[in-house]
């Protein structure tokens, strides 16, 4: 069977940043892309936000960048999904599309989060032309114009202030009469004038034409007209594969050490949103698959 030291599941910031780091340090890493090459920022517009780009750069864009630049250090970079792991002996052993499997010494889990959606036709239709899962990524194009955020929790609420901070109006969706977010957060949400709440209300269809989000209708039938639509109801770490092989947290993500990339299982190490339910931000999971990339190394020297 194929043997690797490292072998880094995942193809976003952290996966790649992993494998930029393992590969100068000669563990000629293999890396895995999974379902979704380049990860969520494939599905972003315009990623202004990441230090180095003043003029910003489009999410595939810079994941091509990513994999280029891991794979000028050594890394071999694969299309294919891992489908299983077995952590219990070493080397962990990996099986691939179902079938094909490779021993690794060592694995990094990059595989990221999914932001959940509504799963409404019309939502899919005017993905990045005025629906976005991402305030911070993508509310800068909304400067002054109205904006709809739906969800009830503290990610809908950091979306709705941080939309205020921009926009001339947001209105925030929730399908219950309460917030679910923390009583600071909520406090937050009602004292801020540009923040309407609309308790009870099912969103029914996110209207548009060519240029993008027109508005929104609920189905009591009243309409909102705005420009951008904003999911705030979750994200869905991608570790189903990994239950019962490392610890996972109550909500699914990995667990690692403080301050560190460590999960339950020596010798596997998690980077980036599929470990950090808090920041998910590029630039975040790049640093954290940096970090990932140094343990191994260091675990790989017997150093840990
Ligand atoms: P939550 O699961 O806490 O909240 C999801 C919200 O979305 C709920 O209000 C839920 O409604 C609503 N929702 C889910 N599905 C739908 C749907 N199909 N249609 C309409 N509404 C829907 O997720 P969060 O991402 O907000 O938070 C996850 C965790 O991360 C929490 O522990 C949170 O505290 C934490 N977090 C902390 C932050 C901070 O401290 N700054 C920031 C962001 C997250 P319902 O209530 O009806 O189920």
């Amino acid at each position: 069977m194929e043997t690797t030291k490292c072998l880094i599941v995942g193809s976003g910031p952290a996966g790649f940043t992993a494998a930029i780091y393992a590969g100068r340090a000669g563990l000629s890493p293999i890396l895995y892309e999974g379902l979704v090459p380049g990860g969520q920022l494939t599905t972003t517009s315009e990623v202004e936000n990441f230090p180095g780009y003043p003029d910003g750069v489009s999410g595939t864009v810079m994941m091509d960048d990513l994999r280029r630049q891991a794979g000028r250090f050594g890394a071999e970079v694969r299309s294919g999904e891992v489908t299983a792991v077995d952590f219990s002996r070493t080397p962990f052993v990996i099986t691939v599309d179902g079938s094909q499997t490779i021993e690794a010494q060592s694995v990094i889990i990059a595989t990221g989060a999914t932001a959940r959606y509504l799963g409404l036709p019309s939502e899919r239709k005017f993905m990045g032309m005025g629906v976005s899962a991402c305030a911070v990524c993508d509310g800068f194009f909304y400067r002054d114009r109205d904006v709809a955020v739906v969800g009830g929790g503290d990610s809908a609420c950091e979306e709705a202030l941080y939309l205020a901070g921009i926009c001339r109006k947001v209105y925030l969706i929730v399908r219950k009469d309460f917030l679910r977010a923390s009583d600071t957060m909520q406090r937050r949400v009602f004292d801020n004038p540009k923040i309407e709440v609309l308790f009870g209300h099912v969103t029914e269809e996110i209207l548009g034409d060519e240029n993008g989000v027109t508005g929104v209708r609920l189905a009591s039938g009243r309409v909102l007209e705005v420009e951008g639509f904003f999911l705030g109801i979750g994200h869905e770490p991608r570790t189903e594969v990994f239950r019962g092989q490392v610890e996972l947290d109550d909500q699914g993500y990995v667990v690692v050490g403080a301050g560190s990339t460590q999960t339950s299982v020596r010798g596997v190490f998690a980077a980036g949103d599929v470990a950090d339910k808090v920041y998910q931000q590029a630039i975040t999971a790049a640093a954290a698959g940096c970090k990932a990339a140094f343990d191994c190394e260091r675990f790989l020297n017997g150093e840990d």
